[in-house]
C-alpha cells in the first residue's frame, strides 16, 4: 500500500437541530462576529434569526455582512472586508452555501492583510498568515464541501477568471453540519449541488492523490449521492435523503482537501469565471458526459467500480465491460436529477471556446486526470458539450 498524509483540522458538528450551538462556538473564538450571507428571503430568514438569536445568547455582537452573490467577486470579498473591519471582528461566520463560506474564508483574509484577497492566491509568493480571522461555517447547501477545505474560491470580474485562496489558515475551526437547514434549498439547486459532491468524490478516487484514506470516504460518497440526491431532489423535505447528502457532502470535502479534483473542475472553474450565472454545478454537469466518455480507458478499474455503486447489473460484466457502461450510467443520473444540458441551454458562446479550452488548463488541477489532457483535446470536449 503506498504512503499517505491526511490532515483535517476543522472540528465537525454533525447532526438535527446543532444549529442551536452557534453561539457556544463563536463565543469560544470571539466576542465580535461578522456574519456572512446572501441577502435574506423568506425560505432563509428564519435561520438568520435562530443564529443570531444564538449568538446574542452567548454574548457575541455581531454585524451581518449579506451581499454575498453566487459565484462571488473579489468587490463583495472587498466590502465584506471593509464591514469586518468597521466592526472590528475578531471571527468571521460564513452561513449559507460554498459562496457564502468561501466569501468567509477570503474576509478573513482581506480583513487582516495588505491589498485585497486575490493577492493571497494559492499560487502567489506571499501567503495569508496566523493575522487571518478565524472562520466558523455553517452549511445550507450539500454541497461544496466548502465546510471542511483549505479553499475560498474568488472570482475576479475584471479578469473575468476564477481561482482560489488554498491555504490551511482558512479551514474552518467548528462547522456545523444540520440537515435540517437544507430542506429550503429549491429542487434545482439541490441537483446542482448534489452533482458536485458527486464530482468531488468521484475526482478524488480517480486522482493520483488520492489515498486509502480518501478512498474509502469518496466511494461512500458516491454510493450515498447515487442512492439519495433523486430523492432529495424529488421530495425537498425527505429530512433522511437530506441527512445522507449532507454526510455525502461533508465526507467528499475531506476527499477533496485532501486529494484534490481534476480536469472536469478544471474546466467548471473556467466556465464559473467567464459566466457567473452559471452554477458551479451547472457547469459540472454539462461537461461531465464528454469528459466520462474521453477518460474510462485510462482507470477502467475505478470506473467499473463507479459505474457498479449506480446499477448493480454492472457486476455482472468485466470491468472493461462496466467503465465503458459507467459513463451511460451517470449521463443517466444527470438526466434523472434535471441536469442534463448543453452550452446551449446554459448559454455559453460557441464562438468562445477555444479562449474557454485555454482558461480550463490554468489551473493544476487537470494534470491530475487520469488522461492529462491537451488544449485540442479539451477545445473538443468543449464541442461536445455545446448541444444535447
Ligand atoms: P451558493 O452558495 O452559490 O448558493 C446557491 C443558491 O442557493 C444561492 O442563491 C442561495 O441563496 C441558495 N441557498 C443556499 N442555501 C439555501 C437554503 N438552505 N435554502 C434556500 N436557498 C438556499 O451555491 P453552492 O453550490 O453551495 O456554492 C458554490 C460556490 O462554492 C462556487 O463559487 C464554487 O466555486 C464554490 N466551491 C467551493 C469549494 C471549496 O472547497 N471552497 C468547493 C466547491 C465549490
Amino acid at each position: 500500500m503506498k504512503g499517505f498524509n491526511y490532515y483535517q483540522p476543522t472540528e465537525i458538528r454533525f447532526g438535527r437541530g446543532r444549529v442551536g450551538e452557534i453561539g457556544e462556538v463563536v463565543s469560544q473564538y470571539g466576542k465580535r462576529c461578522l456574519i456572512v450571507t446572501v441577502p435574506p428571503f423568506s425560505e432563509i430568514e428564519p435561520m438568520f434569526n435562530q443564529v443570531k438569536d444564538s449568538l446574542g445568547n452567548s454574548g457575541v455582537e455581531f454585524a451581518h455582512f449579506d451581499k454575498v452573490i453566487p459565484n462571488p467577486t473579489t468587490e463583495i470579498v472587498s466590502k465584506g472586508a471593509e464591514l469586518a473591519k468597521a466592526h472590528d471582528a475578531d471571527v468571521v461566520l460564513g452561513l449559507g452555501g460554498g459562496s457564502s463560506m468561501d466569501s468567509a474564508k477570503a474576509i478573513a483574509v482581506e480583513a487582516t492583510h495588505e491589498g485585497t484577497a486575490w493577492d493571497y492566491l494559492f499560487f502567489r509568493d506571499t501567503q495569508p498568515t496566523e493575522k487571518t480571522l478565524p472562520v466558523i461555517t455553517i452549511t445550507t447547501t450539500s454541497g461544496t464541501g466548502s465546510h471542511v477545505t483549505q479553499v475560498a474560491v474568488v472570482t475576479n470580474p475584471e479578469e473575468k477568471c476564477k481561482s482560489a485562496i488554498y491555504n490551511s489558515i482558512v479551514y474552518p475551526k467548528v462547522s456545523i453540519v444540520d440537515p435540517e437547514l437544507m430542506l429550503t434549498v429549491p429542487e434545482h439547486i439541490t441537483a446542482s449541488t448534489g452533482f458536485d459532491v458527486f464530482a468531488h468524490a468521484f475526482e478524488s478516487y480517480i486522482n493520483p492523490n488520492g489515498s486509502p484514506y480518501t478512498d474509502i470516504m469518496a466511494l461512500e460518497a458516491i454510493r450515498l449521492t447515487a442512492k439519495n440526491l433523486p430523492a432529495a431532489v424529488n421530495n425537498g423535505s425527505a429530512l433522511d435523503a437530506r441527512t445522507q447528502m449532507a454526510w455525502a457532502d461533508t465526507l467528499a470535502g475531506l476527499c477533496i482537501a485532501n486529494s484534490g479534483v481534476t480536469l472536469p473542475h478544471g474546466i467548471g472553474m473556467a466556465i464559473g469565471g467567464k459566466y457567473p450565472h452559471v452554477m458551479h454545478g451547472e457547469a459540472l454537469a454539462v461537461v461531465y458526459p464528454a469528459i466520462m466518455r474521453y477518460s474510462y480507458q485510462h482507470a477502467l478499474e475505478k470506473f467499473a467500480t463507479v459505474g457498479r455503486l449506480f446499477d448493480n447489473k454492472l457486476n455482472q460484466i468485466d470491468d472493461n465491460e462496466a467503465a465503458e457502461r459507467s459513463c451511460d450510467v451517470i449521463q443517466d443520473f444527470i438526466k434523472d436529477i434535471g441536469m442534463l444540458t448543453s452550452f446551449e441551454d446554459l448559454k455559453i458562446p460557441k464562438e468562445e471556446l477555444k479562449v474557454l479550452a485555454e482558461a480550463s488548463l490554468v489551473l493544476p488541477d487537470y494534470k491530475n486526470h487520469p488522461k492529462v489532457a491537451t488544449l485540442d483535446e479539451v477545445f473538443k470536449l468543449l464541442k461536445q458539450s455545446c448541444r444535447l
